[in-house]
């Protein structure tokens, strides 16, 4: 008798933001009907990289689809320091303005710390503002990075309670790995952040009931990495060199796809995982932030 092989179930990230945009739409409805003005998201794009402008295009049409306003603001790549900040601080006044994002990366020579730093914390939808990683570490209700972010929803919505489950997150950056641990070590799990310097690395992704990739590199986590039946959260997008037939180039997660699925118990595909959800928690950010701006409670459910 042969050996079945264990094929993990695919957490369909596409699916659920799909679900959250449609409650994103119905409550920012509900938020204009009581308030006679739509939640505003301004999006500021700096030169023209070209994945840059289709990030940008991306979430002007996601927000006009949910019933947000969307604000975008292109610039030159001759854009100075001063301009820059000169607009991120009317966009700090404006009203109608709930939330502000300014696409990363900016063109050489602008400082990204000192733009973040610029923006009003209670408008940083992306939460990278240190007012906002300081208030995620102690506690405080404040602005979670989206991607992480939406990681702990699909996890939240396969494996319900995460206490005392074992997580390692591989990656410590700001944006995803950093925060994530936060969110999980929140969430009860017990949390072990593992990086570049990482010892032994497939021996401390073995011990997780809960593995979350993100580093950049394609197919890194091997099949005998994962331990069997656990639930892999691929974050990594890499774009492999174009085929005949993927002429563009084919992409893939930092997770080795084929084996992972032949151990782990659940795991979310690139595309279609993680990448979806990072928009959707856009969204989600800005509405919640209308409503602290309204003094309204925020929406239940999203
Ligand atoms: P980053 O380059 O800032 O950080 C990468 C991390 O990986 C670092 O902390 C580093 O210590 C770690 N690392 C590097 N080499 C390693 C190795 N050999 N072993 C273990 N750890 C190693 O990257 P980031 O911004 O956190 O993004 C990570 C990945 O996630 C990238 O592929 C990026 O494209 C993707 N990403 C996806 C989304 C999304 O919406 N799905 C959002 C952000 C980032």
């Amino acid at each position: 008798m042969g050996e079945t092989v264990t094929t993990a179930a695919r957490i369909d990230g596409k699916a659920f933001a799909e679900g959250l945009r449609a409650r994103i739409g119905a409550a920012a409805a509900a938020f204009t009907q009581a308030t006679a003005r739509r939640p505003g998201l301004a999006v500021v794009l700096v030169g023209d990289d070209a994945a840059s402008q289709v990030y940008v295009g991306a979430k002007a049409k996601a927000c006009e689809a949910a019933g947000i306003a969307s604000f975008e603001h292109r610039l030159p790549a001759t854009t100075s320091a001063a301009e820059l900040l000169t607009l991120v601080e009317r966009l700090n006044r404006d009203p109608e303005v709930d939330g502000i994002l300014v696409q990363l990366p900016l063109p050489q020579g602008l400082d990204e710390q000192a733009v973040i730093a610029a923006i009003d914390p209670d408008k940083d939808v992306d939460g990278f503002h240190v007012i906002n990683a300081g208030r995620l570490s102690v506690g405080q209700e404040g602005f979670v990075p989206c991607t992480p972010l939406g990681c702990l929803m699909l996890l939240q919505d396969h494996l319900g309670d995460l206490s005392g489950l074992d997580a390692v997150v591989i990656g410590r950056s700001n944006i995803v790995g950093k925060p994530m641990a936060q969110l999980l070590t929140d969430a009860n799990a017990t949390v072990t952040i593992a990086h570049s310097r990482t010892k032994n690395l497939p021996e401390v992704v073995r011990r997780a009931d809960i593995v979350v990739a993100a580093v950049g590199r394609p197919g890194m986590v091997r099949g005998d990495w994962i331990k069997p039946g656990a639930t892999v959260i691929d974050v990594g997008i890499n774009r492999l060199a174009p085929t005949e037939d993927k002429p563009k180039g084919r992409l893939v997660g930092d997770v080795h796809y084929g084996e992972a699925l032949a151990v782990a118990g659940a795991i979310t595909p690139v595309p279609g995982g993680v990448g979806p959800m990072t928009i959707a928690v856009l969204l989600r950010n800005t509405l919640v932030a209308a409503h602290r701006h309204a003094g309204l409670d925020a929406p239940e459910g999203i």
